[in-house]
């Protein structure tokens, strides 16, 4: 391809709406545009690249003997509705209606749709096992769309769904599908970990994701190096800490006192009132989960994660209280909510981090305004309608699994996948007539990854201060040919003769024929990342080049043919894993 006749808008600013290295430079390369928040479009660079990403992942798939389709974005209600997800999917799907009032959605993910056409279609147990998938468009209507692509309204994600007659059988389906995900990311050129994920909201009996490790990632990994323990944060068991302060009678319980604290609201503001450490304050938070008020104690120090929360609540919509339902459930304005006489009319359930049970003789606000309680203790004070996990795991904290010290990272969750079990089988009925002719719902995995998701990912991982370093199996090119001065005639032919033989070898090669300053080209081929960058110069006249990898500084000077060939072999023996 001429460089003088691509569709490739290079910016040399860094747009002021990305905050993010891969959206920053997916801009600038001009590999897309941002059509609306969170929608984008691929320009013919971009899309060189995202069209590889998915033929890895078709590959991979195929090689697993998953069978490819493609669905519908535009899907009836009914099989939603069937499954309940019409109403759990809230606001983040896309709903409308046709002309005769009909509900439709626009697809945010599809098991409802891939479980009703093989309920339809299969009916022996000889049929199985059974993986079907698809690479296809989704709609998500995300509460913040950011970074790009890395969370948008509009995505393309590969979605596989196996069926079996039972859990071993599902066993095998997901263990082919967890090495399909493997290759793919290392083809990908990916440095990624598995975690285990939680599997509660959705039903089934296990789950994980594939995380790039990432500084900008929005998911928090804890990871244990003495036993090799990963999780992501939703999942991470935390082990409660017993707290015991010097001078805090830690041993017998001290009687009940209300303290006047005018204005003093926060934790830190506490802190500073009673001079004391924020782990012997006990927190109640006060959350909105669909239409009931629910309040949920953690110690001082500890944040509640809303994802543990929301998955033990079941609830579509989970936010904090506003002023108005605090002042409700309270009696207080916002800032003395405590467990000691909550709104009993409300029927306010108490949800009590297992930590705050080892307390002795701590502070709590005292559900009335300027007024907290010191010397609670569980158990004496009040009661939990529930103990359970609701904090968010830190650095430092015990391994549920070995007690050694738990670290954290951050990753950007690329894939995901999930046993289901018998969730959408039993709500559709996808049954299957066993040996003795009984109908037994199919055992169903899901497994997803995400196309554009993944394609920023590998950007995050191979970039410098001058732009992408595209591992070869997924670069728009393998090559670029610059020549320095396209009205010297020798360069000029030295340029088009490599560009053939390169071609015809099989190489996808970029040759910069525009009439700009060599340093202009330069830099255009370090934004768009091209792996193998051959310049042809001053010297084309001797039969000498210079040969460059993107991924590293040195320049070599080569004969014409060498070049050439020393590209066809690093393009080779980088994509010799295909299959
Ligand atoms: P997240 O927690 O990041 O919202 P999810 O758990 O909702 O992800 P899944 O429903 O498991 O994601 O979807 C499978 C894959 O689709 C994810 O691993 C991710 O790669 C991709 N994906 C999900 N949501 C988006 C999005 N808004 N934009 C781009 N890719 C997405
Ligand atoms: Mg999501």
């Amino acid at each position: 391809m001429r460089v003088s006749q691509m569709f490739m808008p290079t910016l040399r600013e860094v747009p002021a709406e990305a905050e993010i290295p891969s959206h920053q430079l997916m801009l600038r390369a001009g590999l897309m545009r941002k059509l609306a928040s969170g929608i984008y479009s691929f320009l013919p660079l971009g899309y060189r690249t995202f069209r590889k990403i998915e033929q890895i992942i078709r590959e991979e798939m195929n090689r697993a003997g998953a069978q490819e389709l493609i669905m519908s974005a535009l899907l009836p209600a009914e099989a939603y509705q069937a499954s309940g997800r019409w109403e759990v999917f809230g606001p983040e799907m896309f709903r409308l209606k046709d002309r005769h009032s009909r509900d439709f959605c626009l697809g945010p993910t599809h098991e409802e749709i891939f479980t009703e056409i093989v309920r339809n279609e299969i009916r022996s147990y000889r049929a199985l096992p059974l993986t079907l998938y698809q690479i296809q468009t989704k709609y998500r209507d995300e509460r913040r769309p950011r970074f790009g692509v890395m969370r948008s309204r509009e995505f393309v994600m590969k979605d596989a769904y196996s069926f079996d007659r039972d859990e071993a059988g599902l066993d095998i389906s997901y263990r082919k599908m967890y090495e399909a995900y493997c290759r793919t990311f290392d083809r990908c050129g990916l440095n990624y970990m598995v975690v285990e994920a939680d599997s509660g909201a959705m039903g089934g009996s296990g789950s994980q994701e594939f995380m790039v490790k990432s500084s900008v990632g929005e998911s928090v990994i804890a990871h244990c190096e003495a036993c090799g323990y990963t999780a992501n944060e939703e999942k991470a068991e935390c082990v409660p800490e017993a707290y015991c302060p010097e001078g805090n009678n830690c041993g017998s319980e001290l009687p009940l006192e209300k303290v006047a604290t005018p204005d003093v609201k926060t934790i830190e503001e506490l802190v500073g009132f009673f001079n004391c450490s924020s782990k012997e304050f006990a927190k109640t938070l006060i959350y909105k989960a669909d239409d009931r008020v629910v309040a949920v104690m953690v110690r001082g120090d500890r944040d509640v994660n809303e994802t543990k929360l929301q998955n033990y609540l079941g609830c579509v919509e989970l936010e904090m209280a506003d002023e108005e339902t605090v002042e409700r459930a309270t009696g207080a304005i916002v800032g003395f909510a405590g467990p000691i006489g909550l709104n009993a009319e409300l029927n306010i359930e108490l949800i009590v981090d297992p930590e705050v049970t080892l307390m002795k003789n701590f502070i709590v606000g005292a559900n009335e305004t300027g007024y907290h309680y010191k010397n609670v203790n569980y158990e004496r004070d009040f009661k939990a309608s529930v103990i359970k996990d609701m904090r968010n795991i830190v650095e430092g904290d015990k391994c549920p699994k070995c007690g050694g010290s738990i670290k954290l990272t951050r990753g950007i969750e690329v894939g995901h996948i999930f046993k289901l079990g018998t969730k959408y089988s039993k709500a559709l009925n996808c049954v299957y007539l066993d040996e003795q002719g009984k109908e037994v719902p199919m055992v169903m995995g899901c497994y997803g990854i995400g196309v554009n998701r993944t394609m920023a990912a590998i950007i995050e991982q191979n970039y410098d201060e001058n732009g992408i370093i595209w591992p070869m199996t997924v670069a728009p090119y393998h090559v670029i040919i610059v020549p320095v001065n396209t009205t010297d005639s020798v360069q000029m032919e030295t340029a088009e003769k490599m560009y053939n033989d390169l071609c015809s070898a099989g190489i996808e090669v970029l040759i910069d024929d525009r009439d700009e300053r060599p340093g202009v080209k330069f830099k255009d081929a370090d934004l768009i990342g091209i792996p193998i960058r051959i310049t042809v110069g001053r010297k084309a006249g001797e039969g000498i080049v210079e040969y460059k990898l993107r991924k590293y500084k040195d320049i070599k000077e080569l004969k014409i043919d060498e070049a050439v060939n020393e590209a066809i072999g690093e393009v080779k023996s980088a994509l010799k894993n295909q299959p």
